[in-house]
């Protein structure tokens, strides 16, 4: 069977109009942000629904790359709303803290730590999480 497109707004859409938005940046992007160590935080609209109930669309996705532009992390959304607080959520996820530049620690002007983030992070992230590479 075909699979489907849709519109940002989930409405459907024809296969040549679906290839006419995709070839546009400026609707296919939903976000684009790059993180202080330079990861690449990618939100796009995708516009692909499996043929039958939908279970599986591929209608949104953020995916986040390292500068050498290896995938790390990913997700995918149903609705435009989703998938721009998915891209914020990446985002605060990925980040990592300004105060000590994703250290953990104050670092001296020899890059040696001599003592704890002055932002008072113990990961060197912004928002603590175990998963992070
Ligand atoms: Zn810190």
């Amino acid at each position: 069977m075909m699979p489907r497109f849709f519109d940002k707004q989930g409405d459907p859409i024809e296969w040549d109009q679906h290839v006419r938005l995709s070839s546009d940046p400026n609707y296919r992007v939903i976000g684009s942000d790059t993180l202080l160590d330079r990861k690449l935080v990618s939100t796009i609209w995708l516009g692909i629904g499996l043929p039958g109930p939908i279970t599986n669309p591929f209608m949104f996705e953020t995916m986040v790359f390292t500068p050498d532009f290896e995938q790390i992390d990913s997700h995918r959304y149903l609705t435009l709303e989703e998938a721009k607080l998915g891209h914020q959520k990446m985002i605060e996820k990925w980040e990592i803290c300004s105060g000590c530049q994703g250290s953990g620690f104050l670092l001296n002007s020899y890059g040696v730590a001599c003592g704890p983030c002055p932002n008072g992070c113990t990961t060197g992230y912004l928002v603590g999480n175990d998963a992070q590479v």
